[in-house]
């Protein structure tokens, strides 16, 4: 089951909650990684105050019992007696696609598809398959073979299910190749990112949120339109842009999808994204890979554009935030903190100042109180925001054996007409200058070029 639908199934059910056996993009299993994790009736992760509360218990546990019993038969859906425990086997698939049904406009893909729209869907070898063959197949008339990769393997079939330019480099290829389809797109390990490819031009998370946002009235589900729009700070504006455009309310949130269930369940935002893949809505209480795709089919089936086109003109409405990441891995612990301190330490002494004749506007370790609970985090992420609407952010992750990992997200606003079509390496290269002349990330790492580009 991938973890959208598990988040499904407990709303679904009304249940007390739900366990989830899950280790994302990573081979699971005794030998392997072996995450386990709960969801609220909600159906959403559980707050910290629970995980805490649980931990605290496992301490506290004297003796447990194991009952002797036979297997669930995993074969046959419906109940079973097991042990004096009445044991439901549900179908992994047809609650979700009834699901996807209610929101999207089935019959205007469907069409699209009769009409000789093509699509390659990537599942990777993980929890999508079954799905995407299911809902894109079966019933949205997607050519058989539309979806690669599309039976689960325990061990991914040696493929690292990680939806991104990088690990999905077969798609990007093809998308760009000579017979690319009209339309791309892969999911993770546990189906609750993705990545989206046009013929000839790849989606940033960003972009993809923020043309959501934009055309979701077109999906039957999100025709009386959206209560806001919430993105991860390290996330471009994008989206933003589009709240204020349609006069919603945006929010910028901590990395973590749990702030946005708080403002989901408090009816707050119905569309959610964050950079790294992850994109979902008030439908489900996790970040949901397919949804996303499918939002996409049905924005491509009502306005009959290609997804180049649809960038454009979105860019030409909204104008566009060009945005990159860097990540530079494996620096020594060390050193990257050295960094970040000397960094917090100037940050009052920045607004201003113009390195590389970009003015610093305001710069901030952004913190966040949660308009529902009032709760607040703290430290969340160097900001350099600039004049116009560019920005440079610093964050650190990863600080284990292998050394820390300095990510550093960069974005710079362009309004247009002119200058909406270049190369974000290029329109990003002011930006980029002056990130690491404020940090000296050279001085501190001795690392000037990063080791991924996204
Ligand atoms: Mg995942």
């Amino acid at each position: 089951m991938s973890t959208p639908a598990a988040s499904h199934l407990i709303r679904l059910n009304k249940t007390d909650g739900g366990l989830i056996l899950s280790a994302s993009h990573n081979p699971g299993g005794p030998e392997e990684d072996f995450g386990v994790k709960f969801n609220m009736p909600n159906g959403g992760p559980a707050p910290e105050g629970v995980t805490e509360a649980i931990y605290q218990r496992t301490l506290e546990i004297a003796e447990y019992r194991i009952a002797e019993a036979q297997d669930v038969d995993l074969a046959r859906t419906g109940r079973q007696d097991i042990a004096g425990m009445a044991v439901d086997v549900v179908d992994p698939v047809a609650d979700y696609a009834r699901l996807m049904e209610s929101l999207f406009d089935f019959p205007a893909i469907r069409a699209m598809f009769a009409g000789g729209f093509t699509m390659r869907m990537d599942s990777m070898c993980a929890v999508t398959g079954p799905y995407a063959v299911e809902i894109l197949e079966r019933r949205l008339g997607a050519a058989r073979g539309t979806v690669l990769n599309a039976t689960p393997l325990p061990d991914f079939g040696g493929m690292h299910p990680d939806p991104n330019p990088t690990w999905a480099s077969a798609l990007m290829d093809e998308m760009f190749g000579p017979d690319a389809p009209d339309f791309g797109a892969a999911s993770d390990g546990d189906g609750d990112r993705n990545m989206v490819v046009g013929r000839g031009i790849y989606v940033s998370p960003s972009d993809s949120l923020a043309v959501l946002a934009a055309n979701a009235h077109l999906a039957p589900g999100y025709a009386a339109g959206l209560a806001g729009v919430a993105r991860s700070m390290p996330t471009s504006a994008a989206a933003d842009r589009v709240a204020a455009a349609l006069g919603i309310a945006s929010y910028e949130t901590p990395t973590g999808w749990k702030f946005f269930g708080n403002l989901m369940d408090a009816g707050k935002a119905t569309l959610c994204g964050e950079e790294s893949f992850g994109t979902g809505s008030d439908h489900v209480r996790e970040k949901d890979g397919l949804w996303a795709i499918l939002m996409w089919l049905n924005i491509l089936a009502v306005r009959g554009e290609s997804v180049a086109g649809i960038l454009a003109a979105h860019w030409a409405r909204f104008g566009r935030n060009y945005y990159s990441r860097h990540d530079f891995e494996a620096i020594a612990v060390d050193k990257a903190e050295a960094m970040m301190a000397a960094l917090r330490a100037r940050l009052a002494s920045l607004p201003g100042t113009a390195p590389e004749g970009l003015e610093v506007e305001a710069a901030d370790d952004f913190a966040y109180t949660d308009p529902v609970d009032g709760s607040v985090a703290t430290a969340q992420g160097v900001r350099l925001l600039f004049k116009g609407g560019s920005r440079a952010v610093f964050r650190l992750s990863g600080t284990g054996t292998e050394g820390a990992t300095l990510r550093l997200y960069l974005e710079r606003y362009v309004a247009g007409p002119e200058g909406l079509l270049a190369d974000p390496q290029a329109a990003l290269a002011l930006v980029i200058r002056a990130a690491h002349a404020v940090a000296g990330i050279k001085a501190h790492t001795g690392r000037e070029t990063p080791d991924v580009v996204t």
